[in-house]
């Protein structure tokens, strides 16, 4: 699956009568596209960059059901997330795993501790399974020795869960493949076909990949399905739908775990405006945030954040760890997501609902918003919507397992502890055994010091559909964001396996890392700040 000249392959076979095709290849475009290849469905995913490449490769990689949405009373929403994350955590092992959550309490923050208690026993109540406790200061201080300790009322454990946000992705994506569906990156829809009447019928494609000449192909179909997320209004407006979107960039600093170094998330309010926000570890790496500020009408494809944003992370770091000394050097990475919410117009962007939207406009289904955590009940509300335009009238059964239950061979032959098994099973379901036998010797070798294997690289360049070099380094692996500069002090030998699997010349070699380099210091880090 997707070895080389996989994409020629595809786009040599795109004229076959599809039953559906789903534009995006972010979490809403993987999950329909895995439950409409189970259903049996002819379907085709489109994705203009690389799969994963929007807001899903730059969430916060929660699998949570959003605690601070009751503030807000998004009661169903944080319900559904809530039955979500239960049912991800069962069937997604070593992809999807619990995080232990600490929320100090101090003098004036927004919210009193008794309104904590009570929202995390509804939140408790909402999983069946009772999971907070309340500490007081010096029980609270244990857990996290690097709190703010002075002010320090006390505070609540609570459990969520976390994962691989891009991982999810292509896991998904390929599981669906692997039932039949079809998918292909740098393939951007740059046009609706339409019929007489005006409804939708199909789609005009562009290649994007290098060497393909920007070929361009028209595909009928009798459903299109938008999941483009941030980028929804302008397909929507093809068919001459009023855009309805607002767009709000969240950003996040990503620190070495030495110089943030919590066994646990924390989430806090911030001191400026008492907004949530977090500070969590992550593969290795520490993570701080988010913000949520209004992009206006500038939708980049790569959101950057901005010295504003900066600052205002910062100050939420040293407000609760001030004893860590923690400056802006420590900043080992950056990213930004583009988050799309129904614009109602309110002056708080994050009073904006978080809840997904659905429009059938001309034919053209929209699905947008929503979170990673609910991509399962988002796929199944967008087929259910379509399904009288499917052959058949297909049932779409909730039932089945979320991810598939990896069934490995070769894996028990290698020299693996439990949890790194686990994770590899988890990251990579079926293809675990393809990972296993493509390893070189030597590649069963973590990188440095994160729990990626060398092995990985270069499976991800063997079989991923990797076509430029941050598909790789940003999502199939995540170098870029969990080593230092961005992964560039280890390039000769992600070098020496990457190049003659993905068949590069060393002119497009040394092409792919300097636009790489660009790239991870335009939006990744803070380079560009300092100049
Ligand atoms: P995207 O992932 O953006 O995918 C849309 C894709 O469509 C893109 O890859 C884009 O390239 C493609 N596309 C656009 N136009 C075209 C075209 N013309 N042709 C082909 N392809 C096209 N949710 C959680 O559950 N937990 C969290 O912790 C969490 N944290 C978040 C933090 C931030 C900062 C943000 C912004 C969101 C967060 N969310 C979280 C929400 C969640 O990340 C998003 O809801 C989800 O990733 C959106 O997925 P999507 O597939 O709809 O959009």
């Amino acid at each position: 699956m997707w070895k080389n000249n996989w994409r020629d392959q595809i786009w040599d076979n795109l004229e076959i009568p599809w039953d559906l095709i789903v534009v995006g290849g972010g979490i809403t475009g993987a999950g329909i596209l895995r439950e409409a290849s189970r259903a049996g469905l002819r379907a085709l995913l489109v994705e203009a960059q690389d799969f994963a490449s929007g807001t899903s490769s730059r969430s916060s990689k929660l699998v949570h059901g959003g605690f601070r949405y009751l503030k807000n009373a998004q009661i169903n929403l944080t319900l559904e997330s809530v039955h979500e994350r239960q049912r991800l955590l069962r069937e997604g092992r070593g992809l999807i795993y619990p995080l232990g959550f600490i929320m100090p309490t101090y003098k004036n923050d927004p919210i009193p501790a008794w309104l904590l208690g009570i929202g995390l026993s509804i939140y408790d109540l909402m999983a069946l399974k009772w999971g907070h406790r309340h500490y007081d200061p010096k029980g609270i201080y244990e857990l996290c020795p690097q709190l703010q300790g002075s002010r320090l009322l006390g505070g609540f454990r609570y459990i969520d869960a976390q994962t691989d946000d891009a991982r999810l992705v292509i896991r998904l994506i390929r599981e669906a493949v692997r039932d039949g569906g079809t998918a292909i990156n740098y393939s951007q829809v740059v046009d609706l076909c339409r019929l007489r009447s005006k409804q939708v019928c199909g789609i005009v494609l562009k290649d994007l990949a290098p060497g393909t000449k920007g070929r361009i192909i028209e595909i009928k179909t009798p459903v299109v399905i938008n999941a483009t997320g941030a980028w929804a209004d302008n397909l929507r407006v093809k068919v001459g739908a009023k855009p309805r979107l607002r767009h709000l960039r969240g950003s996040h600093l990503i620190f070495p775990e030495k110089k943030l170094p919590i066994s646990r998330a924390v989430s806090f309010w911030h001191p400026q405006d008492g907004r949530p926000v977090f500070a969590y570890p992550w593969e290795g790496v520490t993570i701080v945030g988010t913000t949520d500020v209004d992009m206006g009408s500038q939708l980049q494809i790569d959101p950057c954040i901005s010295p504003e944003e900066v600052e205002y992370l910062m100050s939420a770091v040293s407000h609760v760890f001030p004893d860590l000394g923690i400056i802006l050097n420590d900043v080992q990475a950056t990213y930004s997501g583009i988050r799309a919410v129904l614009d109602t117009g309110k002056a708080d962007p994050s009073k904006e609902s978080r809840e997904y939207v659905l429009w059938n406009e001309s034919g053209l289904l929209t699905i947008t918003g929503g979170k990673l955590t609910t991509f399962r009940l988002m796929a199944h509300s967008a087929l259910r919507a379509i399904r009288r335009h499917l052959p058949g009238r297909p049932t779409f059964n909730s039932k089945l397992r979320v991810l598939d239950i990896p069934s490995p061979k070769a894996l028990n032959d290698l020299d693996l502890n439990g949890s790194t098994q686990l994770r590899l099973l988890g990251r990579y379901g079926q293809d675990v055994d393809g990972l296993v036998e493509t390893m070189k010797s030597g590649e069963i070798e973590p990188v440095d010091q994160i729990q990626t294997l060398w092995g990985e690289i270069r499976w991800a360049a063997h079989a991923e559909g990797v076509v430029h070099l941050d598909d790789l380094l940003l999502r199939r692996v995540r170098l870029g964001l969990q080593l230092p500069k961005g992964g560039i002090p280890w390039i000769d030998r992600i070098r020496a396996i990457i190049q003659p699997e993905l068949c590069w010349d060393d002119l497009r070699w040394d092409q792919e890392v300097s636009t790489y380099q660009e790239l991870w210091k335009r939006c990744y880090s803070l380079e560009n700040h300092n100049e």
